[in-house]
């Protein structure tokens, strides 16, 4: 550790605050929390290594206390907007069918990782390449400054984001700098020279048993050798060779927030990518969080960021389904795509079916709080759909005015505040150009057209 002089800290430069705060010194105030908290974290670390008995508990802490709620909400009124369905109805046709099964198949993908030998398995895998400790002290230190910030505001100010979120911010960042690599085409295993894709080839036996279904084929520039590169989903695999394209990484970055004690989400889009959510009982709400983008709460990445338009978004937990395209697409108009596997009142029929399935050995108590949850989140929802109309308004009365020769907006004025339409937010970063270009996710840089079907994420 550096001596007495605080700009010799060193502070990882994700972490650097960005404010001066006057007097008051936001490292003086982390220095004193760090020998406090040093203690507590190598406890925890110890606790959650390796005397854990089974799963870690999922945290509920912040969660309200079962009592505080009391009265029982109102169920959520689905008819005051338009597109959201009054009564869950069976599937009645193949096409709902086959989209049934797809989502239920899907939906186990999160269940599995509720495997005690695995998450300790990857806790360990954690702690022997020396991972887990610098995640707990990064996560330390970025909480220990987001305290300070909230501090330097007022005394009752929150902190943005609490340790647990800040834990898993860590991962991100180790997961995407450190970790997983990237495959766009495998290298020739024979010479090392790159390869060019020449199809799918069968799986063999051993390929399925680590859930690989599908095998892509590649052929070396030089020595003209055969290279396989089976897509895996069974994530036991993945932890050995943490290797792939979106699929892979989703899939074990949502496992290992999972082994770091985190609620956590799987969550698949029907136009060909996956990725994490996890909650933040700080908050109280689900985070987007995409391990391919190191991408941390920027759930509008893929629609104004990647020019992406999507249909169906659905996140998949152990303890059931939520159809969360509303957190994605806002503005539906722009970004939608038709959502033609099923009547959405179909939809909703399936997402119940999959929440049974998942509930069924919940406690009353414990089903009582995720239905809570369910209307919570359903409300923060609806309040997207309520903020896109609101700037669709905004925007029609801003063209009334300018028509009608009137001066254009200023700030304060009808065109300002509360929209959320122009922030910039960055095309995607992974993958090669021309990749990118033919799923046409390269924001604005790319036209409207997208092709039906692309390759697999
Ligand atoms: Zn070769």
């Amino acid at each position: 550790m550096a001596g007495g002089n605080n700009t010799s800290t060193p502070i990882p430069p994700h972490s650097q605050p960005r404010l001066r705060y006057g007097d008051f010194n936001p490292t003086d105030l982390a220095r004193r929390f760090e020998s406090l908290l040093s203690a507590r974290r190598m406890t925890e670390l110890a606790e959650r290594a390796r005397s854990r008995p089974s799963t870690p508990a999922m945290s509920y802490s912040s969660l309200p206390a079962q009592t505080a709620a009391g009265t029982p909400l109102p169920a959520p009124a689905y008819s005051s907007l338009r597109n959201i369905p009054k009564l869950a109805t069976p599937p009645k046709d193949t096409s709902a069918a086959r989209f049934r099964s797809l989502l239920i198949a899907a939906s186990q993908t999160p269940v599995n990782y509720e495997n005690p030998g695995l998450l300790d398995e990857a806790l360990k895998m954690l702690e022997d390449c020396g991972a887990l400790r610098r995640l707990y002290d990064e996560a330390a230190e970025e909480s220990q400054i987001l305290q300070a910030q909230a501090a330097s505001i007022s005394d009752h100010e929150k902190p943005l984001w609490d340790e647990q979120d800040c834990l898993i911010r860590a991962l991100l960042r180790w997961f995407k700098r450190d970790f997983m690599k990237w495959v766009n085409n495998p290298e020739c295993s024979a010479c090392s020279a790159p390869t060019r894709a020449v199809g799918m080839t069968p799986p063999t036996q051993e390929d399925r048993a680590r859930g690989a279904m599908k095998v892509e084929l590649y052929q070396c520039s030089e020595c003209a050798s055969y290279e396989r590169f089976p897509r895996y989903g069974d994530v036991w695999t993945l932890l050995r060779s943490p290797k792939g394209r979106c699929g892979e990484w989703a899939n074990l970055f949502t496992m290992l927030c999972r082994a770091l004690g985190a609620r956590v989400r799987w969550v698949w889009n029907k136009e060909d990518h996956v990725w994490t959510e996890v909650y933040s009982a700080h908050q109280k709400r689900w985070v987007h969080v995409d391990s391919c983008e190191e991408a941390w709460d920027t759930p509008r990445l893929y629609t104004e960021g990647w020019g992406k338009k999507m249909s169906y978004v659905i996140a998949f937990s152990s303890e059931g389904a939520t159809d969360v395209t509303r957190r994605y697409v806002r503005d539906t108009a722009t970004n939608g795509i038709k959502r033609d596997q099923c009547p959405d009142e179909v939809l909703m029929y399936i997402i119940n079916e999959i929440r049974q399935m998942r509930r069924q050995n919940l406690s009353k108590e414990e089903k009582r709080r995720i239905i809570r949850e369910d209307q919570r989140e359903e409300r923060e929802l609806r309040s997207f759909v309520v903020s896109a109309l609101t700037a669709g308004l905004e925007k029609l009365v801003i063209s009334n005015v300018n028509t009608k020769r009137s001066p254009p907006p200023g700030p304060g004025t009808v065109g300002s505040g509360s929209s959320t339409v122009d922030i910039k937010l960055p095309a995607r970063t992974t993958g090669t150009e021309e990749w990118r270009r033919l799923r046409s996710e390269n924001g604005a840089a790319d036209d409207q057209q997208q092709p039906d079907r692309q390759r697999h994420p």
